[in-house]
């Protein structure tokens, strides 16, 4: 996890006492799954887990105030359902166009179109290019 994303978390950890117990679980749901750009339905389902009067409703409210706060984004996919990953270092992504899922690759250098966006003066914060196309799974 970069350094970004721990500072978020850990101003974001000072306020989780104003946390109900169901936004809580929804938290801590979504850092499990963190890795795998969950959906709304997947923090749910295991946010459940931890808090069986967690409804759908107070998950999606939860997220969206997760966004707001900087702690969460979304994360690009096919078909328009939302998938949520950390705020963190700007990274690609790779969309399968068969199985859906969302695969991350890392930047090894700052892309030209950055350099230029800055020198005009505007301030980058955060930036994914997608590709499309089949996973190697998928391929065969
Ligand atoms: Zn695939
Ligand atoms: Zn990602």
């Amino acid at each position: 996890m970069p350094a970004g994303a721990i500072l978020d978390l850990e101003k974001f950890q000072e306020s989780e006492r104003r946390l109900t117990p169901q936004r809580q679980a929804v938290l801590k749901a979504f850092l499990e799954l963190s890795q795998e750009h969950p959906t709304a339905e997947a923090i749910y389902q295991a946010a459940r887990r931890h808090c069986p009067t967690v409804g759908m409703a107070t998950v999606y409210r939860s997220l969206e105030l997760f966004v707001q706060m900087g702690i969460i984004v979304k994360a690009p996919t096919l078909n328009g359902t939302a998938r949520y990953e950390m705020n963190k270092t700007p990274h690609n992504h790779f969309v399968c166009l068969k199985c859906g899922r969302t695969y991350e690759f890392h930047r090894q250098q700052e892309p030209v179109i950055d350099r230029k966006i800055k020198k005009e003066g505007f301030e980058v914060i955060s930036a994914s290019m997608i590709f499309f196309g089949y996973c190697p799974t998928c391929r065969e």
